[in-house]
Parts: structure tokens; sequence; C-alpha cells
């Protein structure tokens, strides 16, 4: 049963699934531009076309969202009461096609690091953790 409401609301979750430009993906490109790094945005030619691109150093940074992504064991993964199998289902089917994509960007050379939602809270060890990343 699926009442007017509900599926109006999945939708518009759904839509934010794939959304670029998402807030905490926007405050991570304003973290490394303050780094002084210069990136690309959305490579479509690449697995996943991932959010944030470092062509000459051959990297890339995924900003992942908790939820949709399934952060283990974070807080803001928790499962929705209803519709919870579809929900968990979803995700599941996110953290596949992610691990896939992150599989294939390694076979071609790439070097990939994922952002989650949750760890913008301390920016200051995030930005850390990036910079180490594009420098090593
Ligand atoms: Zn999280």
């Amino acid at each position: 049963v699926t009442d007017f409401l509900s599926s109006e609301r999945r939708s518009w979750l759904m839509s934010r699934v794939h959304g670029k430009n998402t807030k905490p993906e926007i405050a991570v490109r304003k973290l490394i531009y303050a780094l002084g790094f210069r990136y690309r945005l959305h490579d479509r030619t690449l697995p996943g076309s991932p959010d944030i691109v470092f062509k000459s150093r051959k990297k890339v940074i995924f900003v992942h969202g908790c939820f949709w992504h399934g952060h283990r064991k974070c807080p803001r993964a928790t499962m929705p009461k209803s519709n919870k199998d579809f929900w968990q289902d979803k995700i599941k089917t996110n953290r596949k096609r992610d691990a896939k994509d992150e599989r294939k960007l390694e076979s071609l050379g790439w070097k990939v690091m994922t952002v989650w939602e949750c760890q913008l809270k301390n920016s200051e060890k995030l930005a850390e953790r990036i910079k180490k990343f594009l420098s090593e």
C-alpha cells in the first residue's frame, strides 16, 4: 500500500541519491579549495562519475551521504521504521555500486578517497586527511 504522500517523499529522496552539488559536497569543495588544490567536478568519463577529480594526481574524492551510501555504524544512517525493507534494499544496491566503482577506478590506476557527510563535523581533521591523501 503506497499512499500519495509517502510516494512523493520517496521519489524526492530518490532524486537525492545521485544528486550532484549537494550541501556536503560543496562544503568539501570549499575545504579543498582553501587548501590550495584545484580540481574538476563530476568526471563522467570515469567509473561512478567521481564528485571531485584531481586529474594530474590521478586521485578522486567521493562525497557520500551517510544514509544513502550506508555509512557503517553511523547514526545518520539509521533506517526509517516504515518501508524498512525497501530502504535496506536500496542502500545495499548503492553500497555495491560504490564498491564496484572504486574497484574499477583502482584498476585504472586511480586512488580513491571517500568523505562521509558526518566527517564534515570535524572539518580540521577532514582537511588534514584530504591534504595527506592529495600529497602522498
Ligand atoms: Zn556517517
